[in-house]
């Protein structure tokens, strides 16, 4: 199997890096904010402890979509604890938690990193350790802040999965999915860009649109993302991006085969309706 060589790091400013479209890691980019000073669990579990939560029960970029719920406190309190994994890993994803508590903001230097006049969107993934995000690429670029924990991420080139025949027909609203892990990827592929990195705490990624990764959480941790690009693509991709989900809601597209709806009851030949 061709080795997942080590990304690069960059010392450039992350907004003059971005230019290139090439992934780069940007080693303590974040280290001095607050968010990567001052965070615990223990203290986002006690921002709202009662907030109901959705979960992502196991991969569901290549698995069945399940969710579950719980409260933030309970799930955000847990994450303290060596407790043994669960069978099923749970993982709270694309949260927004800048929304939630606007005050947070005030922990963040995000104007630092990112290009003058461009528009970004954040969110963030917030679980225990093995938590993982199947290989998928996004539509837009994002620049990827962790705040709390250890995360791996492995990047293949944008035409990898497609040379190998393994996109998968599975509906996302703002990403492409494959059929097959990176490891599974970069094992039938004698050449091509294979790239591993483990962010730390106040490193930054840099990923570019339509870069494959696969992601895996190496300790309980907290990622907070930024997707974002020029306001005309930003905007054009947007309204792309919705016309499809119409489609998917009205059931005319990637029914029963979507990250978005809970597919438990599909397998037992229940016909889902509208997902
Ligand atoms: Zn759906």
């Amino acid at each position: 199997m061709p080795a997942f060589r080590p990304l690069p790091a960059s010392e450039e400013a992350p907004a003059t890096h971005v230019r290139t479209r090439t992934p780069t890691v940007f080693r303590a980019a974040a280290a001095t904010w607050p968010a990567v000073k001052d965070w615990s669990f223990p203290y986002l579990a006690s921002l709202d402890p009662g907030l109901p939560v959705q979960l992502v029960a196991g991969n569901r970029e290549t698995e069945t979509t399940r969710f579950t719920t719980s409260t933030l406190g309970s799930y955000v309190g847990r994450l303290t604890r060596d407790a043994p994994p669960d069978d099923v890993i749970s993982y709270l994803k694309e949260f927004d938690l800048l929304k939630k508590f606007p005050q947070l903001r005030a922990d963040l230097r995000s104007s630092e990193l990112f290009p003058s006049g461009t528009i970004r969107s954040s969110a963030t993934w917030i679980g225990p350790s093995h938590a993982r995000t199947g290989l998928h690429c996004d539509l837009l670029d994002n620049l990827a802040v962790q705040i709390m924990g250890t995360k791996r991420f492995y990047l293949a080139h944008p035409a990898a999965v497609k040379q190998a025949g393994m996109g998968s027909r599975k509906y996302d609203a703002w990403a492409r999915l494959s059929l097959i892990s990176a490891e599974e990827l970069a094992a039938g592929q004698e050449h091509g860009d294979f790239f591993v990195a483990d962010l730390e705490p106040g490193d930054v990624l840099y990923v570019p649109a339509y870069w494959w990764h696969e992601v895996v959480n190496l300790t309980p941790g907290v990622l907070l993302s930024g997707f974002f690009g020029p306001r005309t693509r930003v905007l054009s991709r947007w309204a792309w991006v919705q016309a499809r989900e119409s489609l998917h809601r009205a059931g005319l597209l990637g029914r029963g085969n979507c990250t978005c709806h809970d597919h438990r009851g599909s397998e037992a030949g229940r016909s889902p309706g509208g997902a």
